[in-house]
């Protein structure tokens, strides 16, 4: 089981941000940016182009309400999204509230309190809930 199975499974903690029957989305541990977010599927898969293309496309728009709920929460000018996969090999978008271009660097990072990523996580869960 991958280490994001688990945090699907709620067999690790995690800040949940968003959740449905095939796809679960959480707060990054270490993020980019301010509400930086993982949205994964519960199947386990490594590579997000290996994805069934019904499978990728439901993902995708998964990913589209949570991106919505997120900018509804962090204030911003748009959302980033990203692929990498080279740390944990299980297929997952990254999101990221930007402002500019360099604000998606993935070599510095922002601390957030675990308070914040609680909060922010429970507004993300609120709002993406809303729009169910
Ligand atoms: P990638 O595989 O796309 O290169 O990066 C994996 C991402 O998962 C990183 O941004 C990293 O901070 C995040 N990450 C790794 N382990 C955990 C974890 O246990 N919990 C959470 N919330 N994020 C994690």
């Amino acid at each position: 089981m991958s280490i994001f199975s688990k945090i699907a499974a709620g067999e690790i903690p995690s800040y949940k941000c968003a959740e449905n029957d095939k796809f679960y989305a959480f707060l990054d541990i270490n993020p980019v940016t301010k509400g930086h977010t993982l949205v994964i599927p519960r199947k386990e898969i490594d590579y997000i182009f290996d994805m069934e293309d019904d499978d990728l496309a439901d993902f995708q728009i998964f990913a589209k309400r949570v991106a919505k709920a997120l900018k509804e929460v962090i204030p911003c000018k748009k959302i980033a999204q990203a692929v990498y996969g080279l740390e944990v090999n299980h297929a997952h978008i990254h999101l990221l509230p930007i402002n500019k271009e360099e604000d998606a660097n993935f070599h510095s990072h922002v601390t957030i309190s675990n308070e914040e990523q609680k909060e922010i996580a429970e507004k993300v869960f609120a709002a993406f809930s809303a729009h169910k």
